[in-house]
């Protein structure tokens, strides 16, 4: 049965899925769109989710937000990777970075020359040539596109921020084009008997939202995909088995570092998110290998300054919505599935969910053709993005306890036993062409997690040894003088984005 022309949008749930996905059909579809966006305070939002990666800062763009304007209003600091410690093995770090290491010469990726010297006998680690490796050492940041006048590029970065405050900024931005905000509870979902789309909400006070399209933004609960319509959730628990996370502000750290730190622990793992005001922390676990209690304990246990309240508890289950949008409906956040933020893709998943809804959203007739394509693009990024959880936890000697040993040996998908598998015999990546991470991501991380390949590209073997050598020793001199040029983290925030006082105050 055909679609009516859809006039008028309604958005149920107020969090950062909600906000963002508001601002953004208010930006590029706002002429043609009625927006109403529904929410209760008296429920609330998750409140968490500090940390981003890059691909926020073309949502942004698209918003046409300001970058020192919204950095101040949310306590925002950059962000240049993050540190993984004690993943591979305990006592192991690295940083996962969002840019290249060194400089690829022709085709050949920077690594493989790497690779070569180290098989050559000059034992090193690749992030001795990273940009991003020595400005987080420095807790330095700044501006960079390039690398002096070579063709390397520069700092790729993203924020941490406070989510709470992200989605107020955005609510301002969508509200002042033109979307309305009801406040509710929503008591019940109605649908037409014939097609089964849904036509409107009713509150607990009685007021109906009448709507041709819904966006479901309601977290976990999940109330129009997956109450009302039925849609069933894809539980992926048996590969990211960490179910459950407690998460505490602590006392801001007293040297801010451009990037997240996430250290492994007996049963899951602990994150440290450097705000200007404060600390975001929290433990990602699984309750099938630890207590609450327990984990708990190692939360505050690790903190590295002065924890500000008690820990929060919030409970998940790793997978997705076995489809994203149905009828007249789609889900964008938590309500269309979780992926662990171990490596911060929720927020950009928000974002892709939004612009690719934006890209297929159907001006009236039968949406079918727009609803499958939908479904099958999203359906690849959660997976894409699963497997690159998954390496995290299963590439690893660690077996000091139950949850690790249970994750060293667990079955993976085939899709991520193939990657590695190339990644060992030649240090080539196989990424799939649209993947969100990059092969820079993915060679830092099957490195840093313990993987030496066992060869090279044959191509890196065209230069002499002593060209080798030259080129590699170019490539950290001039890395190092362009990282000895930039500005302390702290003073760049200081002079282009210092939060507002009333945040520092809080
Ligand atoms: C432990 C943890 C850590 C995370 N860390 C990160 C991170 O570092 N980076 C990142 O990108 N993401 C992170 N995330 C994910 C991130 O928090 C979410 O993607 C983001 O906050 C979006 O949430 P949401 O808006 O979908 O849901 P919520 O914040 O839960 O919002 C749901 C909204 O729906 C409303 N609602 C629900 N029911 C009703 C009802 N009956 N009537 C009216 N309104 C209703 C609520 O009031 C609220 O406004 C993390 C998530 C967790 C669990």
């Amino acid at each position: 049965m055909g679609q009516p022309e859809v006039r008028k949008l309604v958005i149920v749930g107020g969090g950062t899925a909600g906000w963002i996905t508001a601002a953004a059909f208010a930006r590029l579809l706002g002429q043609r769109l009625a927006i109403e966006l529904v929410e209760s305070e008296a429920i609330g939002t998750v409140g968490v989710g500090e940390a981003t990666i890059p691909q926020i800062i073309r949502l942004n763009a698209i918003l046409g937000l300001d970058e020192n304007e919204f950095l101040r209003a949310t306590s925002g600091t950059f962000k240049l990777g993050i540190e993984f410690v004690d993943w591979g093995r305990k006592g192991a770090r690295y940083l996962h970075t969002f840019g290249d290491t060194g400089m690829a010469l022709g085709n050949v990726g920077f690594h493989h020359y790497w690779r070569r010297s180290v098989a050559e006998g000059a034992p090193s680690s690749l992030w001795e040539w990273s940009l991003h490796q020595m400005a987080a050492d420095g807790a330095r940041f700044g501006k960079l596109d390039r690398i002096g006048n070579t063709s390397m590029t520069g700092l790729a970065y993203a924020y941490h921020f406070d989510a709470s405050r992200y989605a107020l900024f955005l609510r301002a931005y969508a509200e002042g084009r033109g979307v309305t905000r009801t406040e509710g509870i929503v008591e019940s979902v109605e649908r037409d008997g014939e097609s089964g789309d849904l036509t409107a909400i009713t509150l607990k006070d009685g007021r109906r939202v009448e709507g041709d399209f819904f966006i479901d933004c309601t977290g976990f609960r999940a109330l129009l995909l997956g109450e009302a319509l039925g849609v069933g959730y894809r539980d992926w628990s048996k590969w990211l088995p960490c179910d459950r996370a407690l998460a505490v502000p602590s006392e801001r750290l007293p040297v801010l570092v451009p990037y997240t730190r996430a250290t492994a622990r007996d049963a899951g793992w602990q994150w440290r998110i450097p705000l200007q005001h404060r600390t975001g922390n929290g433990h990602v676990y699984s309750s099938g290998f630890t207590s609450d209690e327990d984990a708990a304990d190692t939360l505050v246990q690790g903190l590295d300054t002065k924890a500000l309240g008690d820990p929060r508890p919030i409970r998940f289950t790793t997978g997705r919505r076995e489809s994203f949008w149905a009828h007249n409906c789609a889900a964008i956040g938590l309500s269309s599935g979780f992926l662990e933020p171990l490596e911060s893709t929720s927020i950009h998943l928000i974002q892709s969910h939004v612009s690719r809804l934006i890209q297929l959203f159907p001006r009236s007739g039968d949406p079918a053709a727009m609803r499958a394509e939908y479904n099958a693009r999203c359906s690849a990024e959660f997976a894409q993005i699963r497997d690159f959880l998954i390496l995290h936890y299963h590439l690893t000697t660690r077996e000091d306890s139950e949850f690790w040993r249970y994750c060293r040996h667990m079955e993976v998908p085939d899709s991520l036993t193939h990657k590695m598998a190339l990644f060992a015999a030649s240090g080539r990546v196989g990424r799939d062409v649209d993947d969100l991470f990059r092969d820079a991501s993915w060679v830092q991380v099957m490195l840093g997690q313990g993987i030496m390949p066992a060869d090279h590209d044959p191509m890196a073997d065209q230069v002499s040894p002593a060209q080798l050598a030259e080129f590699l020793a170019n490539v950290k001199t001039i890395t190092q003088r362009a990282v000895a040029g930039l500005p302390s983290h702290e003073d760049y925030l200081a002079r282009h984005c210092p939060a507002d006082a009333s945040l520092l105050a809080a």
